[in-house]
This record gives structure tokens, C-alpha cells and sequence, in this order.
């Protein structure tokens, strides 16, 4: 027997554990071409949340009383493909259970001596290439240049704060509690609380970028904030997922046309062909210490929900992850 989480009920705002449920379910065999794999740590990410809603987007949502599929990083079990053996890590799309079976060609193997396998899940994984990709090929950003990263502890913004930091901008990135303000100004990063400052004061001597994880009244004082011919990287709107019903947008959007503003949304599954670039540019920084990542560690496959909903509460610095099961 072996444990997974399912969605009990599609969430009406802020999720809650109750509509989430663990279940017991038999131990699955691999087949050929297929590994069995243990999962060590499972990833909680806000994209979930849509996925949750029931409405396609640029992925299929999430069936009630079916698993939570998503990145996780574990360790073979058993391998009936040539390209794993039993004790090797890896990283898969298994999401929200102990155990699961994975074809060998959609999992890759993680090279624990070059990197902690947890990084394939947030600084050396998706969140990583997200930061890297919005700045490079979607900011287009260029030393001595402003940035305002909102969300900028976070998975995606705490990583992006530090690659535009070693690209030569001045960067100014907003956090919702003291110590991750502390941490991001330990980083160099003019970093206030948006719960307590005010952004369109913190952003008044005005930007180049706007990298947006938040959305919302952050959006909109960046907006306000940038300079003719400024760039909006809109890489997430975590402020507006749970809304039970759509906000007005942005009221300054007038300002678009008047200062020559360009506004992109990007999704990461788009430029997965960047990968091995952002590897290469990136894994130094990571492994000399340039470049800092954090890791928020919930205990326990039970805790997933819990850990989940902690995103939308700013629970977490840097990566949300939750361990279920031990490294070895
Ligand atoms: P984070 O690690 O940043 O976790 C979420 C954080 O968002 C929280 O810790 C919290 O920090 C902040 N937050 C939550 N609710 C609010 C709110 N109402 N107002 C302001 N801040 C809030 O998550 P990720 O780094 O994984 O993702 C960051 C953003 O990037 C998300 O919008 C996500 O959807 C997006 N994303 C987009 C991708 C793409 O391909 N375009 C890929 C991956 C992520 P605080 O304490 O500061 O409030």
C-alpha cells in the first residue's frame, strides 16, 4: 500500500485541506520501459491553483478524485528501462503521492554530487528557468537598467532578483514579511514590505522592468512606475488566483500607449529548449554561492494541502517543498 492525495472538491477561494483527501491505493508494477519510483520531495506551485479551477488553460485542469500530478524528485525503486537502475534519483511529473510508476523517457536523472536533487525543483528546475527566461529572452534586460521584481522571495522572484543583480541592474523587489526583506537585502536587493509600504513610493524614482509574479495593485504601481519604452515581464498573478470572480485590471493602463510600454506574458513550458543555456549561464552561480536559494520544507504527504495553501499566505522563502519520504 502506498499513499497519494486527490482533489476532494474544485476550491472556492483560498484552497482549504477539505477539499483535498490522502488515499490509500495498491503498489503499482512497472511495466517495460517503465520505473517505479519513491518520492523524496514533492513540489506545491501556484500554477496548481488554476489546474484546480476546472477550466482549461495552457494545461489541462485537475479531475475531481483524481491525483495531483506535478514535479517531484525521488529515487528508483524498481527499473524496467535501460536507462535507470534501482537508487538513482530522479525527477518526475509523479506530483502528490509516495510511490509512483513513471515511463523511463518522460522522468530525468538527477546527479546528486553535482547539485541537492531538491534544486531540480526550484532553483535548478522549472522556478530557475522561469526567472532566467522572463529576463533574458522576455525582459530583454540590460545592465544599468531598474527592475522592480514583485514577489521577489519567492521561488521564481528570489532567483530572478539575484540574475538581474549579476546581469548589473539595480533591482528593487517587494516581500511580505521582516525576515524575507532581511534576506533579500543581505542579497542586494532594495527590498521593502508591500504590506507596510506603500509600491508606487518604494517604485517613485521609477523602472526599466517590471517583473511580475504578484499582479493586481502591484501591477498597476508598477505600471505607474515605469519609464517611455519600460517592459512588463507578466510571469504570474498569484494576487488573483483565488478571486471568485475577475477584477478590473490595471486602471492606468493608458499609460501603455503614452510611454510606449510592452507588456508579455510568457509560460516556461514554452522555452524548455533554453534549459541547458540557463544550466549552463546559471549552475556556477548556484554552486559558488553567487547565487542563494532557500528552501521551505514541509514534513509529510499529509501536509501537502497545508503547504499548498501556505503559498497564497506567503508561508514560504524561497521554494515551497514538502518531504515525503527520507533521501535514502
Ligand atoms: P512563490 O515561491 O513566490 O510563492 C508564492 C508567494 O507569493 C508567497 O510566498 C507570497 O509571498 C506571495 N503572495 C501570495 N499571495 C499574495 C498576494 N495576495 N499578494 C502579494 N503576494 C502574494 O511562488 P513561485 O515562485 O513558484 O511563483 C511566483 C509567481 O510566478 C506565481 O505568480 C506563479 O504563478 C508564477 N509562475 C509563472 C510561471 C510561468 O511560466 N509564467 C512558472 C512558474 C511560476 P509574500 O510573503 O511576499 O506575500
Amino acid at each position: 500500500m502506498t499513499r497519494e492525495i486527490v482533489l476532494a472538491a474544485r476550491p472556492q477561494g483560498v484552497p482549504k485541506e477539505s477539499d483535498f483527501a490522502v488515499r490509500d491505493v495498491d503498489d503499482a508494477e512497472p511495466a517495460e520501459g517503465q520505473v517505479l519510483v519513491r518520492n523524496v520531495f514533492v513540489s506545491v506551485d501556484p500554477y496548481m491553483r488554476g489546474r484546480m479551477s476546472g477550466i482549461r488553460t495552457y494545461v489541462d485542469p485537475y479531475d475531481v478524485g483524481s491525483p495531483i500530478d506535478g514535479g517531484a524528485v525521488g529515487r528508483v525503486v524498481e527499473s524496467r528501462h535501460a536507462g535507470f537502475a534501482a537508487g538513482d534519483w530522479v525527477l518526475s511529473r509523479l506530483g502528490w503521492r509516495e510511490h509512483g510508476v513513471a515511463e523511463g523517457d518522460h522522468v530525468r536523472k538527477l546527479d546528486p554530487a553535482a547539485a541537492p536533487p531538491s534544486t531540480a525543483l526550484g532553483v535548478l528546475g522549472m522556478p530557475g528557468l522561469t526567472a532566467w527566461v522572463g529576463l533574458v529572452d522576455i525582459g530583454r534586460v540590460e545592465a544599468g537598467e531598474t527592475i522592480y521584481v514583485s514577489g521577489a522571495a519567492g521561488a521564481v522572484g528570489s532567483i530572478a532578483a539575484q540574475i538581474a543583480k549579476q546581469k548589473g541592474l539595480r533591482v528593487i523587489g517587494s516581500a511580505g514579511t521582516d525576515e524575507k526583506v532581511e534576506w533579500l537585502t543581505s542579497l542586494g536587493v532594495e527590498a521593502f514590505d508591500y504590506r507596510s509600504t506603500r509600491v508606487r513610493d518604494a517604485l517613485k524614482d521609477g523602472i526599466d522592468v517590471c517583473f511580475d509574479n504578484v499582479g493586481g495593485e502591484q501591477l498597476e504601481a508598477a505600471i505607474s512606475a515605469l519609464r517611455p519604452f519600460g517592459r512588463v515581464v507578466a510571469c504570474g498573478a498569484i494576487a488573483r488566483y483565488n478571486d471568485e470572480r475577475a477584477e478590473p485590471g490595471p486602471r492606468n493602463m493608458s499609460l501603455v500607449v503614452t510611454n510606449r510600454l510592452r507588456i508579455e506574458g510568457f509560460i516556461v513550458v514554452d522555452h524548455m529548449q533554453r534549459f541547458p543555456t540557463f544550466i549552463a549561464e546559471v549552475g556556477p552561480w548556484v554552486r559558488d554561492g553567487t547565487v542563494q536559494y532557500r528552501e521551505t520544507i514541509v514534513e509529510g504527504l499529509e501536509r501537502v494541502p497545508a503547504a499548498f495553501a501556505g503559498l497564497f499566505e506567503g508561508a514560504n522563502i524561497g521554494k515551497m517543498l514538502v518531504r515525503v519520504g527520507p533521501d535514502d
